[in-house]
């Protein structure tokens, strides 16, 4: 074994000995664990590293791709400074409106900029209106088939020695099941293989959550 296997006990270990989740983001949680597509959520321990990726990096401009309910965004919105904005892109009002609260009482509202539209469009105005090179952290966890179209506007938005964090590249572990050979599935296949050689970056495959690519813009 290369690597421990996570049980539930070792786990619930891990968070015992390690969160600092908050109150608020506690309580998102809790309500977005309700919701239908709660899967879509990523885990308390994934938003913290997040959060310290983001500290460490310096980042003040970021970017977020796939909002689902706020969660990722508010830990991401509550390590950047007072001036920093996060750009969260998605397309469900639905799934937006349940993170507005959160995120006013964590008093991040401020610095999160939601564009309710296609990612893509917004990436792409963006880089029109000359944003090339002016974000420190991209999150990439929206639809899979559209991860190398996110990918490569990140690449063109993300500052040198920026970081572009995308989750979800284990799939569940259906990456190494010959059996799943679906869109999604297919397209963080290739996704992995593209970022594997690309020369561009620099990378690492985080065993966390369902799995964290982490690329660093040369
Ligand atoms: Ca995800």
């Amino acid at each position: 074994m290369k690597s421990l296997s996570i049980t539930e006990d070792l786990y619930n270990y891990i968070l015992a000995v390690s969160s600092r989740e908050s109150d608020i983001q506690r309580r998102l949680r809790e309500e977005t664990a309700r919701h239908p597509m709660a899967i879509m959520q990523i885990s308390p321990d994934q938003a913290q590293f997040m959060s310290l990726l983001v500290e460490l990096i310096g980042a003040t401009m970021a970017i977020e791709i796939g909002v689902f309910t706020g969660y990722s965004a508010l830990a991401v919105a509550q390590v950047l400074p007072p001036a920093g904005k996060l750009i969260a892109c998605d397309t469900s009002t639905e799934w937006t409106d349940i993170a507005k609260p959160y995120w006013q009482e964590a008093g991040v509202a401020d610095k999160i900029d939601l564009r309710i539209a296609p990612a893509l469009n917004t990436l792409d105005a963006l880089i029109s209106a000359g944003q090339q090179g002016s974000f420190d952290f991209i999150f990439i966890d929206a639809d899979k088939t559209n991860y190398l179209n996110y990918y490569e506007r990140a690449l063109v938005l993300c500052r040198p020695g920026g970081l572009i964090a995308v989750d979800n590249v284990l799939w569940f572990g259906s990456v190494i099941d010959n059996n799943k050979q679906d869109e999604s599935t297919e397209a963080i296949r290739a996704f992995n293989k593209k970022l594997h050689h690309d020369k561009r970056i620099s990378l690492s495959l985080i065993p966390i959550g369902d799995g964290l690519m982490l690329a660093r813009k040369h």
